[in-house]
């Protein structure tokens, strides 16, 4: 057991932080300023420039197999690099990257969509919760009728991500209500966004919005249908689990960001003819964020370890997720009361980044979900106490 970064790692996070710091960090005024004109903070056309700037660095596919033109690095490359792109607020990802499930594709479904959205031509959304079902995914109503070769489909989706971006989705839907419960019944569509779904925005407390999706009558054709017909449900599972200690990741970068701004901010702030930073008040603020912020990271680290040796790590995925979420949002409360009044004002991005954080809690499986899994696996003794190293 070696528990540093071995000379790889560390040299590609050292390349990365520089890029967040040369690149991202200054346009972040003005991702301030247009965001809060309404505006999304970087245009398409910045974010292509962007990329292709990181493709030079090598810095495309990270995790993209090399025969799709990736850099293929591993789980635990992915932690680090989601790390320091959170770092900034900057709304930017590396590119040459799809959805996992986009693999079990056929060839031709590979060609269409797959291939295109690595390349950054085309762009994906999943859609799986409704309006009657969230956490409870057993629950999703949306209905896929046979009618010759095609599908109908029809009913509703909420709160997707890139929905209004996207111009095909990944839709879960009913195909046999007799298996749905017992985790099939459910297929996943590929449904070209002029196959005749529409998107509606949903404004959030955060700086951009999620879609909802309406189906009414979309005819769907048989050769759509991605991975095994009443397969879905397991596809759609596999995709929320990878997603799920990548927030802690993120978490992880943007705590230590903002505690740093706090570290300075209390050193040169004085009140009662001393600066903040020499209460005791205030360094139990900055100890106990920064305690957090490293048990996040070694959670995250060893979830994505994991999952580089082949091991299953939906257990202590979820406890990356939900520490890493839930140290977040203290960190950055504290972060907040440390700036006193001006942590508050929007001259600073750290009220952003409070608004930002509530997310991590809810999306991806909510805090009380994550507890569930991870009681449940410890009742159930699918995972014993004390047998994870
Ligand atoms: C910004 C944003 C982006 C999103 N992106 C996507 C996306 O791209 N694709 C997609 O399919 N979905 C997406 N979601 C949906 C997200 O995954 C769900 O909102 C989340 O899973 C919770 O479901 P819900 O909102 O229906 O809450 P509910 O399931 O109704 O839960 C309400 C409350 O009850 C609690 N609760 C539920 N069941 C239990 C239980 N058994 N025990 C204890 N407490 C329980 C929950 O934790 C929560 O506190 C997104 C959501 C947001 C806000």
């Amino acid at each position: 057991m070696y528990l540093r970064l071995n000379e790889e790692q560390k040299m590609i996070q050292k390349t990365v932080r520089k890029f967040v710091e040369k690149e991202l960090m200054p346009l972040e005024p003005d991702v301030l300023r247009k965001e809060r004109e309404g505006k999304p903070g970087i245009t398409p056309e910045q974010k292509k420039e962007l990329q292709s700037k990181a493709k030079h660095l090598g810095f495309w596919g990270i995790n993209t197999p090399a025969e799709y033109g990736g850099a293929n690095l591993g789980q635990m490359m992915q932690a680090i690099v989601a790390m320091e792109l959170a770092r900034t607020f900057v709304p930017f990802n590396f590119g040459g990257y799809a959805d996992n499930i986009l693999y079990y594709g056929n060839e031709q479904q590979k060609k269409k969509y797959l291939i295109p959205t690595i390349n950054g031509d085309r762009i994906s959304c999943f859609a799986f919760t409704e309006p009657g079902a969230g956490s409870d995914t057993r629950r999703i109503g949306m209905r896929a009728e046979k009618d010759g070769n095609e599908w109908v489909l029809n009913g509703e989706k909420v709160f997707i991500t890139n929905g209004n971006e996207a111009d095909f989705a990944m839709v879960f839907a009913v195909t046999d209500k007799q298996q749905q419960g017992q985790g099939g019944g459910v297929t996943c569509f590929l449904v070209d966004r002029d196959m005749g779904w529409k998107s509606e925005y949903i404004h959030t407390m955060g700086e951009w919005g999620p879609a909802s999706l309406i189906f009414e009558n979309v005819r769907v054709p048989e050769e759509n249908i991605l991975g095994e017909l009443h397969g879905g449900y397991q596809l759609g599972l596999e995709w929320i689990g990878f997603a799920r200690w990548i927030v802690g990741a993120r978490a992880v970068g943007a705590a230590e960001r903002l505690l740093q701004m706090a570290i300075d901010y209390a050193k040169q702030r004085v009140t009662f003819g001393q600066p903040i930073a020499e209460r005791q008040a205030i360094q139990w603020m900055i100890a106990d964020s920064a305690v957090e912020i490293e048990a996040a990271r070694w959670l995250v680290f060893h979830a994505a370890w994991m999952l580089d040796q082949g091991m299953d790590n939906r257990h202590y995925a979820s406890m990356a997720k939900l520490f890493g979420a839930n140290m977040g949002n203290r960190v950055v409360d504290r972060v907040l009361q440390i700036h006193g009044g001006m942590g508050y004002t929007k001259e600073l991005p750290i009220e952003r980044w409070y608004r930002e954080a509530r997310l991590w809690r809810i999306y991806d499986g909510t805090d009380e979900i994550q507890r569930l899994i991870i009681s449940r696996n410890l009742l159930k003794g699918h995972v014993k106490l004390g047998e994870s190293m």
